[in-house]
């Protein structure tokens, strides 16, 4: 059986060019980049053009571009490095939406005596700005904001929300893990002081993220050891991984007009497609400001989770909402913050695609997909009432 990968927001395959430049430094290149000799120096060279090539595609300044480890760590560092800054500042904001890599770490930082805003969402996944303006304070550190959601893949409209941040002088951060290689990042002219990537998004490998500081922007490092990117994060380079980012950065603008449009005529016949073969469904979140890769539908009165061991069966491979991952089988904190009623809640299910999918791979969806939800409907308490009460309105 092949596998249908529609899952690209979770992770993506390593491109074939990407794995084809870092193999080298698996075999004989393996010296250690900060080496005074020829040896290791040569990956202090390769290292330095894949910043520059990470930084063209964010139309950045090399020494902007700070490798991390993942799109977390960047997260954190960023928030962490600016309250370090400014210790006088003790309030942040955020969304109630954000990835828990953003949302976790500033519940912890609320049980560290810090005051954290949570901006709520409206039933389509988007932000109020008067109510971003009303929560800004003298005493506000940092406002952190992704510019799109991994879930929904709901783009927020960041240019907008940097003026409003900017015009009280507020260090602002954008995770834009979902959002690169999906949409076109000129940080040069942006109002964004810090920025967060992870590679795996990007078909680079995991575990390489980047941290882009805007030159001037006060922030304390949380790696304290070697000298390595310029003090800002000790431990030696993860250089195999770090010029594989750098040519994804590369393939990723060269192809990226062409790519979104192909990418987003899938998605759309996908959800087209879906639409027209199940009843009850519906596509969650504001589609007209929203990733070209991502739809996340509800297949009301359902389990989101029975859907994905079914397509499983067919080697198709999705992602639910429910943070299962915990055990409590509870539904999606974006989609509860959109106010999305329990019985779809429950149900949704993220497709997320990318350059690798093909349209017959998206025909073989929408052809099992009927058959999977009728036969889940069928023994769904949830349905049985729905049909029912249907029944009796009709009198
Ligand atoms: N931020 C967003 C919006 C994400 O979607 C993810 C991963 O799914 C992360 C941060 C975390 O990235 P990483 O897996 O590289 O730590």
């Amino acid at each position: 059986m092949t596998t249908i990968y529609l899952d690209n927001n979770a992770t993506t395959q390593v491109a074939a060019d990407v794995l084809a430049v870092m193999l080298p430094y698996f075999g004989n290149l393996y010296g250690n980049p900060s080496s005074m000799h020829t040896f290791g120096g040569q990956l202090g060279k390769r290292i330095v053009r894949a910043r520059e090539q990470t930084a063209a595609c964010l139309d950045a300044d090399p020494a902007e571009v700070l490798f991390t480890s993942c799109g977390s760590e960047s997260d954190n560092a960023a928030i962490r490095g600016i309250l370090e800054a400014n210790p006088d500042k003790r309030h942040i904001v955020t969304t109630r939406v954000e990835h828990p890599a953003v949302l976790n770490f500033c519940q912890f930082l609320r049980k560290r005596g810090y005051e954290v805003t949570f901006l709520g969402v409206d039933s389509l996944g988007r932000l109020d700005l008067d109510e971003l303006r009303d929560s800004l304070r003298p005493d506000t550190a940092i406002v952190s904001v992704m510019y799109a959601n991994n879930e929904t893949g709901v783009i927020f409209p960041i240019e907008e929300i940097g003026q409003i941040v900017k015009a009280r002088e507020i260090p602002f951060h954008v995770d834009a893990v979902q959002a690169i290689g999906k949409i076109p990042l000129r940080l040069r002219s942006s109002a964004i002081d810090l920025l967060s990537l992870s590679g795996h998004k990007l078909h680079a490998p995991k575990g390489i993220g980047v941290l882009y500081i805007r030159k001037g922007v006060r922030w304390t490092p949380f790696i304290i050891g070697g000298h390595q990117e310029r003090n800002r994060r000790g431990g030696t380079e993860n250089a195999a991984s770090i010029v594989g980012l750098g040519r994804a950065c590369e393939l990723a603008v060269a192809n990226l007009a062409e790519e979104v449009s192909r990418v987003a005529r899938l998605r759309d016949r996908l959800e087209s497609g879906i639409i027209a073969s199940v009843p009850n469904v519906r596509v969650n979140g504001d589609q007209e400001h929203r990733l070209p890769n991502t739809t996340n539908i509800s297949f009301e009165y359902i389990e989101g989770e029975a859907i994905l061991l079914l397509l499983d069966q067919h080697g198709i491979c999705a992602s639910s909402g429910s943070a299962c991952t915990s055990g409590s089988l509870e539904p999606s904190h974006v989609l509860r913050a959109m106010g999305v009623p329990f019985t779809a809640a429950h149900g949704s299910i993220r497709f997320s695609l990318s350059r690798y999918n093909t349209d017959s791979e998206v025909e073989t969806v929408i052809g099992v997909l009927p058959e999977i939800i009728g036969r889940l409907r069928a023994i769904s308490p949830f349905w049985k009432d729905f049909l029912e009460q249907q029944a009796a309105s009709r009198g």
